[in-house]
């Protein structure tokens, strides 16, 4: 099914099922501000299109019982988060509950075209369990910039092969649906706007440090992207001239002095550098340190851990 509401009634009323579930018509009504004739004629034409079911009768609110409606439950939505070292893939229902995720290491800089057939496994693998037939819709995160009308994304520092790749003009194609493609921050903003720590506000940013750093600006309950898409991007913004080599090819880098991955560079350096007992037993079983080894240790009360990420704060 690839219906999609014809005008902003319909996807406000699919916005509000969404949020809050099985709704009587009338309590719609009170929460559209549409008069009770216009209210009707989109209910039925998103009955018509399948996306909305009817659901039983309202309790009375006095006088004729009002009928409920609900987001029909074979709709089933699938969200994938391509992070810089592995894939995300979920499959929701309409209101957004997941019902089944899988995860996968995998080297953004592998390309698109290695990374979405992965993608494309795993979500086969999800549908092979039973939680899907198909899909309705696609939400997909990638780690940079995007130009979101065309869900393409734009010269992506951590990301050589993507730049201009047609990511949801592909994967619309396979999977048969439409697909949104936006900067994985933004996305965590959106996340956190519907069922997070930003649900009561308008205005906010969320910032992400994971292997890089990302920021999403939310303006007036919108995601504010800039004309190119890289509003929100600010782990490529000079810290220290002549600082640090950074994965971008530029060097001072907000990302390449503090990110999971600066962090994880910082900790191998004292390790070897004997300033660390509890860093370097970790490195010497790992072979390697992460972003989590040193939240580890600093956990363990690590002196050297905690200085680690004490100064990378500031
Ligand atoms: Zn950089």
């Amino acid at each position: 099914m690839t219906a999609r509401p014809e005008n902003t009634h319909q996807a406000r009323l699919l916005r509000l099922l969404r949020d809050s579930g099985s709704n009587s018509r009338a309590q719609l009504g009170d929460l559209v501000d549409l008069s009770r004739s216009k209210l009707a004629v989109e209910v039925d034409r998103l009955l018509e299109t399948g996306l909305v079911v009817a659901d039983g009768l309202a309790p009375s609110r006095g006088g004729r019982r009002s009928h409920n409606i609900r987001l029909a439950p074979t709709l089933r939505f699938l969200g994938v988060d391509i992070g810089a070292t592995s894939i995300d893939v979920a499959v929701t229902n309409a209101e957004l509950e997941v019902l089944g995720h899988l995860n996968h290491p995998m080297d953004v800089r592998d390309g698109p075209v290695a990374v979405f057939e992965q993608v494309l496994s795993l979500a086969a693998k999800l549908k092979a369990s039973g939680v899907a037939e198909d899909f309705d819709g696609a939400g997909i995160g990638v780690p940079g910039p995007v130009r979101f009308p065309e869900g393409v994304p734009v010269a992506p520092p951590i990301m050589p092969g993507w730049d201009g790749f047609p990511v949801r003009e592909a994967l619309s194609q396979e999977l048969g649906c439409p697909v949104m493609v936006d900067n994985d921050v933004n996305l965590m903003a959106v996340g956190e706007q519907h069922a997070g720590v930003a649900r009561s506000v308008r205005d906010f940013l969320c910032i992400k440090i994971g292997t890089g750093i990302g920021c999403g600006i939310v303006v007036g309950g919108e995601v504010y992207r800039g004309t190119t898409g890289s509003a929100g991007d600010i782990g490529h913004i000079l810290v220290e001239p002549g600082g640090r080599a950074c994965a971008c090819g530029n060097r001072g880098c907000l990302e390449a002095h503090f990110s999971g991955a600066a962090l994880a560079a910082d900790a191998e350096e004292a390790a070897r550098a004997g300033r660390s007992v509890e860093l370097a037993a970790r490195l010497e079983t790992a072979g390697r340190l992460t972003a989590a080894d040193v939240s580890a240790a600093a956990a363990a009360g690590d002196a050297v851990a905690l200085e680690l990420i004490r100064e990378g704060g500031e």
